[in-house]
């Protein structure tokens, strides 16, 4: 494709936006982004970031950055929340970096989508406008058009939808309604390691399964920060992003949690809460010269930690299949072609993930018994 026919517009400004606008700068391609937020930025929250995560940061020239702002955990631990016993742990050290050629890590959300935003603006060749939330778009065949709410128009040679989980531009594109509320509300909150005791600062990745629960805990930004994310299933929310969580309804789920969870839960005061959602995987999002990515075309439970991976993996394969010369429309097809089996699988798994870390009666025993390398006859042994 001419880089005459540029700019490539990008509806969102999260670490799918910036890292689709950074992945199209490196071909030497032209980007605008338009962010309906006022300020770009990212929540204050933990993020848990693969190998395949590391891979893509390497391909966008930002694996320096990267590891500078990771913390590398020791393990990834299970443990059972109601006996406080572990149940299984994967190591994620040396070996595993051998094996996987990168490493594991546990970032700030806002740190990374700092790095994306800092790479994005040292190209010189992204345009960012916040407080622009695109309203419609109309794709003639040569090039795209966006309209915003607030009045301004944007023309380019495609549009990228990285609009996220209620995404505009997958309304008009697949039209498949509003997301699926899966039934589970997460709570997040990130405390200074300071107000942590002691006993509980790990060098690890710990998830504490309960029934119907969960709480995820480990450290972030150099071990300054300690991040908690504790889920639960609940009927009672049907919408709700980043809005202010009911510590007292928190208390309730996790009533009949171990000592160490109780303790940890009472540790903050201001949660922030999300109804998670996740939608079934397609195989087609891009129609003529526009497409979707991350969260926007494959929404998914955050129980294998690769959402933002996934969009990272989206942003790279996307510029690839446009550098290649491809005609814009082409390209499109190829993306979502390499892409949707991969994500499909994402937002699947992550189903079955949730359902296995909120196990309860003898399914969490079975989960248990069988994680812990030994077989249901053995227990008895
Ligand atoms: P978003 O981050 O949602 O960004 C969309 C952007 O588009 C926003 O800036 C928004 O303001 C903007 N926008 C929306 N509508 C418009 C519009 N009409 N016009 C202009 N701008 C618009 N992933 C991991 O890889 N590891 C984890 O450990 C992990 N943990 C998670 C924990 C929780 C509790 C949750 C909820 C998610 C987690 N994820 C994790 C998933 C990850 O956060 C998302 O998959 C990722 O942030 C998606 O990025 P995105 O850029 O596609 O969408």
């Amino acid at each position: 494709m001419s880089k005459m026919n540029t700019p490539f517009l990008v509806s969102g400004a999260g670490i799918g936006g910036l890292a689709a606008a950074l992945a199209l700068a490196r071909k030497g391609f032209d980007v605008e982004v338009i962010e309906q937020a006022e300020e770009i930025r990212e929540i204050g929250a933990g993020i848990q970031f693969g190998p395949n995560g590391f891979r893509m940061m390497e391909r966008l020239g930002l694996l320096d950055a990267a590891d500078h702002l990771a913390v590398f955990p020791d393990d990834l631990i299970l443990m059972d929340s109601v006996t406080s016993k572990e149940v299984t742990r994967i190591p994620v050290g040396e070996d595993f970096r051998k094996r996987f050629h990168y490493p594991y890590a546990l970032i700030h959300r806002s740190d990374l989508h700092s790095v994306l935003l800092k790479a994005v603006e040292e190209t010189g060749k992204v345009r960012i406008h916040p407080g622009q939330c695109l309203e419609r778009f109309n794709d003639n065949g040569e090039s795209v058009t966006v309209e915003t709410q607030q009045g301004s128009r944007f023309e380019g040679a495609a549009l990228i939808g990285a609009d996220g989980l209620w995404s505009k531009v997958r309304t008009a594109l697949v039209g498949d309604g509003k997301p699926r509320i899966s039934g589970h509300i997460a709570y997040r909150a990130v405390l200074q390691i300071a107000d942590v005791p002691e006993e509980y600062r790990k060098n690890a990745m710990i998830l504490w399964a309960g029934p119907k629960n969960h709480l995820v805990q480990y450290p972030l930004r150099g071990g300054e920060l300690f991040n908690l994310v504790a889920v639960f299933h609940s009927d009672r929310y049907n919408e709700g992003w980043n809005s202010e969580g009911d510590a007292q309804e928190l208390y309730k789920r996790f009533e009949g949690a171990c000592d160490t969870v109780q303790t940890l839960l009472r540790k903050i005061q201001t949660w922030r809460m999300w109804v998670l959602c996740d939608r079934e995987p397609i195989k087609e999002w891009s129609h003529g010269r526009v497409t979707l990515l991350g969260d926007a075309a494959h929404p998914m439970l955050q129980y294998l930690a690769q959402g933002a991976c996934m969009a990272i993996e989206d942003a790279v394969t996307l510029a690839e299949m446009i550098g290649t010369g491809n005609d814009v429309a082409n390209a499109f097809r190829c993306y979502q072609n390499a892409r949707y089996l991969r994500t499909g699988r994402c937002q699947l798994t992550a189903r079955l993930y949730g359902e296995f870390y909120h196990a309860d009666g003898v399914r969490r025993e079975l989960r248990n018994i069988m994680l812990s390398g030994r077989t249901p006859a053995q227990s008895f042994e």
